[in-house]
C-alpha cells in the first residue's frame, strides 16, 4: 500500500510503464479490498483513492497533451490581427497564453482593463474543443458573446436568464462540440452545466473574477464555492484563474479551492500614475466642528462631506464620476442632495429592481447621467473609459476594494481625481455590518476595515501604500498623490457652481 504511493510519487510520472504499473497495483488491492476490507485502514483507502485520481488525471492530461495542435508564436499572433484586429500583445497577454496552451494551471493578475479576456479567448480558438469560461458578470455575458461571434468565434453563454428551451437547445449543441467558447455563471456549474462538462471535449476552464471564490477577497461569492476542487473535478483540464486583485493571501486561496497544479504566475503591474489619490478626515459629529487643515498638512479634516462632494462634482461640470457611499440609505440622500444642486446624479444600490439598475448604468454609459451615487454593489465589469473621478463619499471597506474603486476611473489613461473621505465612524459602521456573519470572516474584515483606516492615515506616498499591498514593490509616485504634492483638491476645486439648473436632472 505505501509501496504503492511512494511508488507514484517518486517515479517519473511521464512514464506510461509507471502508469501501468500502478494501475496493475491498484487493481491487484482492489480485489483484495473486496475480500478482506476490514484490513484497510481509511487513512490507507483515502491515500489509495488519491493516487487512482492522480493515475487518471495524469492520463486525461497525456491525452489533452496529445491531441492539443501544436502552436507556434506566430500562430497566436496571426490570430491576435487576423481575428481581433489588435497588433501587439499587452504585458502579460502572451506569457498567459503561452502558459495555458502548454498545458499549465495558469493565474493572471492584472488590473482592470488590462486585457484578460483574450488569454482565454484567443486559447479558445487555438485549442479546438471547448473553453468554458465561468463568470459572476451575468449581465455582461450576452455582450460578450455577441462581441466573440462578430469576430467569429463560435460562443454562447448559460445561466439564469435563459428559458428553459433555449436552455436545452445551448446544452444540447454544446455537448455537439458547436462552440469554441463557452460563458456559464458559477451558480450552473453544480447542476445541469456541471453534468454536461463531463462529456464534452473541454480544453481548458477560465475562472474570470476568481478572488470571488475566497473569504479574504473583497467580493466574495457564495457560488463561486461551487467551483470547489474544478481541477479534480475536470479531469486535470487546465485551469486558468483570473483576477484584478489578488493579495498573496486571495492568490493562495484561489489556487487551493480550485485544486490547481502548480499554476504558474503571472502579476501585471498595478501602479496608475493617472489617478490621482487625495484623502481628507471626516469631521467629527455628523460633520459638525470643522477644524482648520494644520499647518503641516497631515491632517486633513472636512467638516461637512456632502458640501465638499457637491464642490467636487460641481468643478467638474459635464464629467463622469461616481460616488461611493457605505449605505444604501446615504446613496439615496447623496443622489438627491446633488440633484438639487443641478447635477445629473442618478442612484445606483442592491436594493434597486435590477431593470431600474440596469437603466441607471446604460444612462452613465451613454453620458445621460454624469453622477452614479452607489454602494460597492455598483461596478465590476463596468467598461466607461472616461470616468474622471471617484469619490469616496465613506471609506471603502477594505483596501483591496479602494484599489477597485478608484481603478474604474481613468481607464483612457488621462487624469483622473480619486477623493477619499473616511473617519473612525466608518470603521464602527464596518463593524456592526459584521455582527451576523462567521466569526472567521467577522475578524478578518474588521482587520480589513482598519487596515484601510491605517493607509488613510498614513503619511507615505498613497501609491506605494496601495500597490505594496497588492504584492508589487514601486518608488513613491512623486507625481500622483497628496503626500508627494501635498496638493489640496479641494481648496482647488472652484466654488460650486450648477451645471443645470435645480430640478432640471
Ligand atoms: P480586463 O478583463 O483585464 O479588465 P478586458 O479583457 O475587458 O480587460 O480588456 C479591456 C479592453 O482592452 C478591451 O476593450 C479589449 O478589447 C482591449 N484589449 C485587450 N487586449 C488588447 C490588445 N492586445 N491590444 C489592444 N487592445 C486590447
Ligand atoms: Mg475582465
Ligand atoms: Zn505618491
Amino acid at each position: 500500500m505505501l509501496t504503492l504511493t511512494e511508488l507514484w510519487r517518486a517515479g517519473d510520472r511521464l512514464d506510461p510503464a509507471l502508469r501501468a504499473r500502478c494501475n496493475a497495483e491498484l487493481a491487484r488491492l482492489r480485489t483484495l479490498w473486496r475480500a478482506r476490507p476490514a484490513i484497510f485502514s481509511a487513512e490507507a483507502l483515502a491515500a489509495l483513492k488519491e493516487v487512482s485520481q492522480a493515475v487518471k488525471d495524469r492520463a486525461v492530461q497525456l491525452t489533452l497533451a496529445a491531441s492539443r495542435p501544436a502552436v507556434g508564436d506566430d500562430d497566436i499572433r496571426r490570430v491576435l490581427k487576423t481575428t481581433f484586429g489588435y497588433d501587439a500583445f499587452r504585458a502579460g497577454q502572451e506569457e498567459i497564453i503561452r502558459a495555458v496552451l502548454a498545458g499549465r494551471d495558469c493565474v493572471g493578475i492584472m488590473p482592470t482593463g488590462a486585457g484578460k479576456s483574450l488569454t482565454y479567448q484567443i486559447p479558445a480558438r487555438v485549442l479546438g474543443g471547448t473553453t468554458l469560461v465561468v463568470s459572476p458578470l451575468i449581465a455582461l455575458m450576452k455582450d460578450q458573446v455577441d462581441a466573440m461571434n462578430d469576430v467569429g468565434i463560435r460562443a454562447t453563454y448559460l445561466n439564469s436568464s435563459l428559458m428553459p428551451d433555449e436552455r436545452r437547445r445551448r446544452v444540447a449543441d454544446l455537448a455537439a462540440g458547436a462552440y469554441e467558447l463557452c460563458y456559464a455563471a458559477p451558480e450552473g456549474i453544480e447542476a445541469s452545466v456541471g453534468n454536461v462538462l463531463a462529456r464534452i471535449d473541454l480544453r481548458l476552464i477560465a475562472v474570470d473574477e476568481a478572488h470571488c471564490i475566497s473569504h479574504w477577497g473583497h467580493d466574495f461569492r457564495p457560488a463561486y464555492r461551487n467551483l470547489a476542487g474544478l481541477k479534480r473535478r475536470f479531469g486535470g483540464v487546465p485551469v486558468l484563474a483570473l483576477t484584478a486583485t489578488a493579495t498573496p493571501a486571495v492568490t493562495s486561496d484561489i489556487i487551493q479551492q480550485l485544486a490547481m497544479v502548480q499554476p504558474a504566475q503571472f502579476r501585471g503591474r498595478f501602479f496608475r500614475p493617472n489617478l490621482h489619490l487625495h484623502v481628507y478626515c471626516k469631521g467629527k459629529g455628523d460633520g459638525r466642528g470643522a477644524r482648520e487643515r494644520r499647518a503641516d498638512g497631515d491632517l486633513r479634516e472636512v467638516p461637512q462631506v456632502r458640501e465638499a462632494v457637491l464642490r467636487l462634482v460641481s468643478s467638474r461640470p459635464g464629467q463622469s464620476g461616481v460616488v461611493y457611499c457605505l449605505s444604501r440609505k446615504s446613496v439615496e440622500s447623496t443622489a438627491e442632495f446633488l440633484r438639487q444642486h443641478g447635477i445629473r446624479a442618478v442612484g445606483y444600490h442592491a436594493g434597486m429592481e435590477a431593470d431600474e439598475r440596469n437603466r441607471v448604468q446604460e444612462a452613465f454609459r451613454r453620458d445621460d447621467a454624469d453622477v452614479v451615487v452607489a454602494t460597492v454593489a455598483f461596478g465590476m465589469g463596468i467598461d466607461k473609459s472616461n470616468i474622471r473621478f471617484v469619490i469616496h463619499r465613506d471609506m471603502p471597506r477594505s483596501m483591496e476594494g479602494y484599489y477597485q474603486e478608484i481603478g474604474r476611473a481613468g481607464r483612457d489613461g488621462l487624469p483622473s481625481d480619486c477623493v477619499l473621505f473616511y473617519s473612525w465612524a466608518d470603521v464602527m459602521s464596518y463593524d456592526r455590518f459584521g455582527d451576523d456573519v462567521e466569526p472567521a470572516v467577522a475578524a478578518r474584515q474588521r482587520a480589513q476595515a482598519r487596515e484601510m483606516f491605517r493607509f488613510a492615515e498614513a503619511r507615505i506616498c498613497r501609491h506605494q501604500a496601495v500597490t505594496r499591498y497588492l504584492g508589487e514593490a514601486m518608488d513613491v509616485c512623486g507625481t500622483s498623490c497628496d503626500v508627494c504634492q501635498s496638493d489640496d483638491v479641494l481648496a482647488a476645486s472652484a466654488r460650486p457652481r450648477p451645471t443645470r439648473a435645480p430640478g432640471a436632472a
